[in-house]
């Protein structure tokens, strides 16, 4: 299960997490969770380039590691990166000096200001630290792109219908599938801007 928006009660106890990113420019903030991936991140970077788009690929450190060429073309592509984390735990169930260390390991090789929690589960104690070091990225519109259930077309609707400006919008750089990203794409870029967070002073 997961949360195609997340319930405003979240936002309303949490709001020094990054929801939305309001602006007067229309500007929308793709971002693509769990990679790089061989399989998808090399055409995800051809689609977006096409259209002259900008997005946040929140990395995880481990395939970082894994593919470093992949983590340099993001970066030389003009994208933003982001730490998810070094293995993918879940804030939930880790125990605080176990999850501070994975995401300190991931940080040595993504080196970004901006955290955001795998699966979305933080606690309020892991907020409190992190908070310190990290913008904490959630999203305001989760795509759905990795259910093998989900219609593709639908979904695509659905997305349109709800992106704004300022939108945070999640894609996952493993799973997403091509067919869905190539329908969804221009019909985001047409009326709005895809911008990545790395040009974005947060806060201030
Ligand atoms: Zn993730």
């Amino acid at each position: 299960m997961y949360f195609t928006r997340p319930p405003w009660i979240l936002r309303k106890l949490f709001p020094e997490l990054i929801w939305t990113i309001p602006n007067e420019e229309n500007k929308v903030f793709l971002t693509f969770d769990d990679g790089p991936d061989p399989e998808v991140t090399p055409w995800v970077l051809d689609m977006i380039g096409k259209y002259d788009a900008k997005a946040t690929f929140f990395c995880l450190g481990r395939n970082v590691e894994k593919y470093p060429e992949l983590f340099k073309r993001i970066k030389d592509e003009g994208h933003g990166v982001g730490n998810h984390s070094y293995s993918h735990l879940d804030g939930w169930r880790t125990r605080n000096r176990e999850y501070f260390a994975d995401i300190e390991r991931a940080d040595r090789l993504i080196g970004s200001p901006f955290f955001r929690p795998p699966y979305g589960r933080i606690t309020p104690s892991q907020i409190k630290v992190l908070k310190k070091k990290y913008k904490i990225v959630m999203w305001d519109l989760l795509t759905g792109d990795f259910d093998p259930k989900a219609s593709l077309k639908k979904c695509a609707r659905r997305i349109e219908k709800f992106t704004k400006s300022g939108s945070v919008v999640v894609f996952h750089d493993n799973r997403i599938q091509r067919e869905f990203f190539e329908y969804l794409l221009p019909n985001i870029s047409v009326k709005l801007k895809a911008r990545s967070l790395v040009n974005l002073t947060i806060g201030e």
